[in-house]
């Protein structure tokens, strides 16, 4: 598995590459060793050794990088007390990289990170005791141990980037960006600063075993409260991000929630308008009748054949007024519990059209009709769509002229049949346009309008066309006139699954009832 990994990440050629590093530095080092095993039987270098395992096996955390690094100055150290092959041997031997225990890298690679490791202290020893000893005067010992330090620095680098180059394919430049971050003078400084800390290791080294390890301790100790402080502020930061997080998501619900209360304050005003709406809507034909029925009462009309006549028309069509009023409310109120199901049958649209225009009585004759005889019979609920075309006529009537005409045409369009009421009166503005058929919706709300309505009419048109299949809309220019289009199926949705039986046409008696004008 491991091995498997390890494959993945590098290619042949970095394995290759990896052996040809290591295997000349390991024989090297074996073959000198060999030579002289007395150098390697030095208590203080077995010290060494285990001191530079320690560290490397302790845990550090991803973000440690190279200024938390321990082991090279520890390493640095080495090289300067120790003989080039002795200190590179214990750095070969002491270096633990921690992956290697967990199985994360396979033998070559482990074999090869040492190898360099041993390769660094040999340089840095070398090029250290061709200038100083480890019982120089400060004044030579740090200046030997920075270009010391610098060479073990150049070695390791051009090692470890030849690597990345064969495994990666990056330019040597890239790479050198890649491992010295965004921030290259930082790390030099901070490996002189490391550097540095070697010549204090040594010092105390020369002094004895002991301070050197209180001294190693103490650095260890620092670096680890260094570590557990680190991870609490890094908690504490996401700690404030999580809150941050949360208050913005809470004050986007508090806008939210801001604006369903604005929303339901509105809809609680449009719901005390309509109710006064509804209420005058309801008292002005229910007085006009009360007044008639006064009036014919009194006994000088007892006789008078004509104006009971007349006056009983008046009461039929407020009366008619009424019903259509109620029948309105009680459709809105089937649509909002979803009771209502459209009931298909045959249609005859030109019959149906022709009997709500002559219930319009005296305003009929304001209505041109043009609407060919051949429309085919339509397989539809006849009481909904008379409601349609009586609401889109009672508009059209009532926002024009008392004598201008309005029209009601009507055309076959493949399967649909489209038909359209159009008048001359006082049109809708472009930006009201949208709003007309919203529930409730009217132009002008004011008590003091000129126009009847409950802004009930439109709304209903749209949702009983939406039963039946169709759709409206609308075109208008304000002084000009208002056209309402209507585009519905021939046959209803219900039929074409079904398939099946439709009655007979509805009958027209008890149906034109509820919605002729
Ligand atoms: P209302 O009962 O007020 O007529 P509707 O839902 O039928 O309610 O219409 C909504 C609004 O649309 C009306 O208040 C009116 O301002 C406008 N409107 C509807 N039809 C016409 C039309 N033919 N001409 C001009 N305005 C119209």
């Amino acid at each position: 598995m491991a091995n498997d990994q390890a494959h993945r990440e590098y290619s042949r050629a970095v394995t290759a590459y990896q052996l040809a590093v290591a295997m000349p530095v390991v024989l090297f080092l074996a073959f000198r060793v060999a030579g002289h095993p007395g150098q390697l039987l030095d208590r203080r270098l077995a010290f060494w050794m285990v001191a530079i395992a320690i560290v490397d096996l302790m845990p550090v955390p991803a973000w440690g990088g190279l200024h938390l690094s321990l082991t090279f100055p520890i390493r640095l150290s080495l090289a300067i007390l120790y003989a080039p092959v002795a200190a590179a041997a214990v750095a070969l031997l002491g270096s633990f990289d921690p992956r290697e225990l967990r199985g994360e890298i396979g033998p070559v690679t482990s074999l090869f990170n040492r190898s360099q490791i041993a390769l660094s202290v040999l340089a840095e020893s070398a090029l250290f005791h061709a200038i100083a000893t480890k019982d120089s005067d400060w004044a030579i010992l740090v200046p030997a141990t920075l270009i010391a330090a610098l060479a073990g620095y150049s070695v390791n680098t051009a090692i470890v980037a030849t690597a990345a180059r064969l495994a990666t394919k990056l330019t040597f430049s890239q790479i050198l960006a890649r491992m010295h971050g965004a921030a290259p003078y930082q790390f030099l400084i901070e490996h002189v600063g490391l550097g540095l800390s070697a010549a204090v290791i040594v010092k105390f080294s020369v002094a004895g075993e002991w301070s050197v390890a209180v001294f190693l301790a103490a650095l260890v100790f620092a670096r680890q409260m260094y570590f557990q402080s680190r991870a609490l502020t890094d908690r504490l930061a996401e700690q404030n991000q999580t809150l941050a997080e949360q208050a913005a998501r809470l004050e986007h619900l508090l806008a939210k929630e801001q604006e369903s209360v604005a929303e339901l304050r509105e809809l609680n005003k449009m719901k005390s308008d309509f109710v006064a709406v509804v209420s005058h809507e309801l008292r002005t034909p229910l007085t006009a009748i009360i007044g008639f029925v006064k009036t014919l009462r009194r006994p000088e009309f007892a006789g008078d054949v004509a104006t009971r006549e007349e006056f009983l028309q008046a009461m039929e069509r407020q009366g008619d007024r009424l019903l259509r009023l109620v029948e309105n409310l009680l459709t809105v109120s089937r649509l909002e519990n979803d009771t209502l199901s459209p009931a298909v049958g045959r249609v005859s649209f030109l019959d149906l059209c022709r009997e709500i225009v002559e219930g319009l009585g005296g305003s009929a004759e304001r209505i041109r009709m043009d609407i060919p005889d051949d429309i085919p019979v339509l397989f539809t609920d006849r009481d909904l769509l008379g409601r349609v075309i009586s609401n889109l006529l009672d508009n059209a009537l009532k926002y024009s002229p008392d004598q201008s005409p309005c029209l009601l045409g009507a055309r076959l369009e493949g399967t649909t049949l489209r038909f359209w009421v159009s008048d001359s009166g006082i049109g809708i503005a472009a930006h009201e346009l949208g709003r007309v058929f919203h529930r409730f919706y009217q132009v002008d709300s004011s008590t003091t309008r000129a126009f009847r309505g409950t802004g009930l009419g439109l709304a209903l048109v749209k949702d009983l066309l939406e039963q039946l299949g169709g759709a409206v809309e609308v075109e208008s220019e304000p002084g000009r006139g208002s056209t309402f289009t209507v585009t519905l199926p021939l046959h209803h949705a219900e039929v074409a699954e079904s398939g099946g039986s439709i009655p007979d046409e509805q009958g027209s008696d008890e149906g034109s009832a509820s919605f002729v004008a």
